[in-house]
C-alpha cells in the first residue's frame, strides 16, 4: 500500500499538528477527534504506518494487531464506557468515506448514539 506521510495523523504523530491526547504509549496514540460527533469521540491510531484497517490487519504482526485492539479496550475502560456502552467505527476506503489515510478507530460514546446510519445514508 502507498502510505502518504503527509496525512494529518502522520503530522500529529510527528508533533507537527497538536492534538488533545487521551493516551499514548510506544505503539498507540489516542486523541480527541477535532469534530466531535458525540460527547466522547476519540480516535485511536497505531504509530506504525498503515493506510487503513485492511493494510493494518494484513501487514502488521499478529502481536501488533492484538495489542492494538487490547489497547482500544483499555481506553474504553479508562473512559468508563464499558458499562454505558460505546461504538467503534473503522472507515476503510471511498465508500466508507475514509478521509484520513492512516488506520484509525473512532471510539464514540458518552450519550445515546441512536441507530448506526442516519436517515440520509440508510441502506435501501
Ligand atoms: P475518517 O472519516 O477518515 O474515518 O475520520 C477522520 C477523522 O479525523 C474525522 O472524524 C475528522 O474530524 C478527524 N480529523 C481530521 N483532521 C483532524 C485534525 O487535524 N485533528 C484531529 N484531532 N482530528 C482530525
Amino acid at each position: 500500500m502507498n502510505y502518504n506521510h503527509q496525512n494529518v495523523f502522520a503530522k500529529i504523530l510527528r508533533g507537527e499538528i497538536t492534538s488533545q491526547k487521551i493516551y499514548e504509549d510506544e505503539e498507540v496514540l489516542a486523541f480527541n477527534d477535532i469534530s466531535q460527533a458525540s460527547k466522547i469521540h476519540v480516535l485511536v491510531i497505531p504509530k506504525g504506518h498503515y493506510q487503513n484497517y485492511l493494510d493494518f490487519v494484513s501487514n502488521a504482526s499478529e502481536n501488533q494487531v492484538a495489542n492494538f485492539f487490547k489497547k482500544v479496550s483499555m481506553i474504553v475502560k479508562m473512559l468508563k464506557l464499558d458499562e454505558s456502552g460505546f461504538r467503534l467505527i473503522a472507515n476503510n476506503g471511498d465508500d466508507a468515506h475514509q478521509t484520513v489515510e492512516h488506520f484509525h478507530v473512532h471510539l464514540l460514546g458518552g450519550q445515546k448514539l441512536g441507530p448506526l446510519l442516519t436517515s440520509d445514508n440508510k441502506l435501501r
